[in-house]
């Protein structure tokens, strides 16, 4: 540019010089003065244009440098001229982009320690499911795969960890699921949730140590539950051989009533904590068949019908509806007896209990209601909580072992059901339990 304007100049200064010297040989000088200062004009406008050119090559000089991401370039003008500001101006903001760059640089990096220092597994995809980053634990997880911007199939192929990424990245919401083929005999609880932008991060924790030791904690329960049975039957056993063979000292009998009480208290436990474990380890296989709901409601009030008369209580079911249910009979059965029977428990001041199945949707909601002190708000969420009791004592008299409600919970589990209560305090308790439809079976019937 320099060039072009110092030529053209030096093009108008040679024109208007070779004017002068035509002007020269006319009669009048003051043509030639004129020609003579234009050209001096013309030299002067020559320097400057030179000056300026240069300071403004510089400032292309540091455009460039700023559009290679160089934010080391500074144009540096001691002038305070409409260049000088301009020049000082843009310096000013790449300054505060350097401090800002350093800034996010600084935080990515906490970032990545952060990540990278997690035992969890770590990986990002973007919307087009490719791998965007992944942290330390990842890369030891998968070494030879775990490639940046590869498709994340190429990366972790388990189903349902695809499943849960997906979902995330599609349908933006978190979404979780339990993966047990990223690597063999290791199990990991997958956390995916969307990202602003599109596409999904998903954390993997190893629940493989955690399992083997709730397997052994379950396994150990199943063990002394079992090898308890048959003391526990024998004690139950010999202390009603001796009450039926009517010893007559008052305390003696007395004694052999608190031994059998206690006995049978520990039998009903160590029941209940096989039932648990069986249940919890997945173990246990459901035989699961279409049910008609209104069956599963009758056996359930027919069962307490003769205790709840004696007490004096209504046992009645209210709704029922059509079509079938997806349940295991029994353990359906176990879940009603277990919610009656606490009705029964707890709730027989109300002086009625109320069964009824209603269809929502893809699920039929099943209840059992009293009318008795209900329960207070603090208690609920721990209701289902393997020997949680609101009052202690009341159960302990009452024969419970706290077992009841978190067997219920697990069968409903394992069935893709729900259970949960609803309690006012003294408006009594309802316990309501979901279970899918059976539409494709019931079909086929
Ligand atoms: P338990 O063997 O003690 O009955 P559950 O697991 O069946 O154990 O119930 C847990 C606790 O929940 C009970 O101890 C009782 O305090 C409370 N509960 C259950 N059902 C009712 C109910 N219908 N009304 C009031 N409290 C209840």
């Amino acid at each position: 540019m320099r060039q072009r304007i110092f030529f053209k100049l030096l093009a108008a200064f040679s024109l208007v010089m070779a004017a002068a010297v035509v002007a020269l040989f006319f009669p009048s000088r003051s043509v030639f003065l004129l020609l003579l200062a234009v050209a001096i004009a013309l030299l002067i406008a020559g320097f400057v244009s030179v000056l300026t050119a240069r300071r403004l090559r510089n400032i292309m000089h540091f455009a460039d440098r700023i559009a290679t991401g160089d934010l080391e370039a500074q144009i540096a003008e001691n002038s305070t001229d409409e260049i000088g500001q301009v020049s000082s101006s843009l310096d000013a903001a790449v300054r505060r982009l350097k401090r800002d760059v350093a800034q996010l640089k600084s935080t990515k990096d906490q970032l990545e320690t952060l990540l990278n220092s997690m035992e969890d597994a770590v990986i990002a995809v973007g919307p087009d499911d490719r791998v965007q980053w992944v942290n330390e634990s990842l890369d030891r997880l998968v070494p030879q795969r775990a490639r940046l911007d590869s498709p994340l199939e190429e990366t972790i192929r388990d189903p349902d960890f695809l499943q849960a990424v997906h979902t995330a990245g599609k349908q933006s919401k978190v979404s979780t699921s339990r993966a047990s083929s990223i690597l063999p005999g290791r199990i990991f609880d997958v956390t995916a949730a969307p990202l602003p932008g599109g596409g999904a991060v998903a954390v993997l924790r190893d629940l493989t140590e955690t399992e083997r030791m709730e397997k052994t904690r379950r396994d150990f329960i199943a063990n002394v539950s079992h090898e308890l049975r048959t003391p526990l039957t024998s004690i139950q056993g010999y202390s009603e051989t001796l009450l039926d063979g009517g010893t007559e000292n008052g305390h003696t009998r007395e004694f052999l009533d608190i031994i059998r009480k206690n006995a049978s208290r520990m039998s009903r436990l160590t029941e209940d904590l096989l039932t648990l474990a069986r249940v919890e380890s997945g173990e246990h296989q459901f035989d699961i068949q279409p049910v008609a709901p209104a069956e599963l409601l009758r056996e359930a009030a027919q069962h307490f019908r003769e205790s709840a008369r004696a007490q004096g209580i209504e046992l009645q079911i209210q709704d029922s509806t059509s079509g079938f249910v997806a349940a295991d009979r029994e353990a359906i059965r176990q879940v009603f007896s277990n919610l009656v029977d606490n009705a029964l428990k707890y709730g027989a001041s109300g002086g009625k209990i109320v069964l009824g199945a209603r269809a929502q949707g893809e699920t039929v909601e099943f209840y059992v209601e009293d009318f008795g002190p209900g329960i207070s708000s603090e208690h609920i969420p721990r209701l289902f909580e393997r020997f949680y009791r609101v009052d202690k004592a009341r159960s302990g008299e009452s024969g419970g072992t706290g077992l009841g409600l978190a067997i219920a919970k697990h069968i409903m589990f394992a069935h893709n059901g729900l259970i949960w209560a609803e309690s006012e305090l003294n408006h009594g308790s309802r316990f309501i339990l979901t279970l899918p439809t059976a539409q494709e079976i019931s079909e086929k019937v």
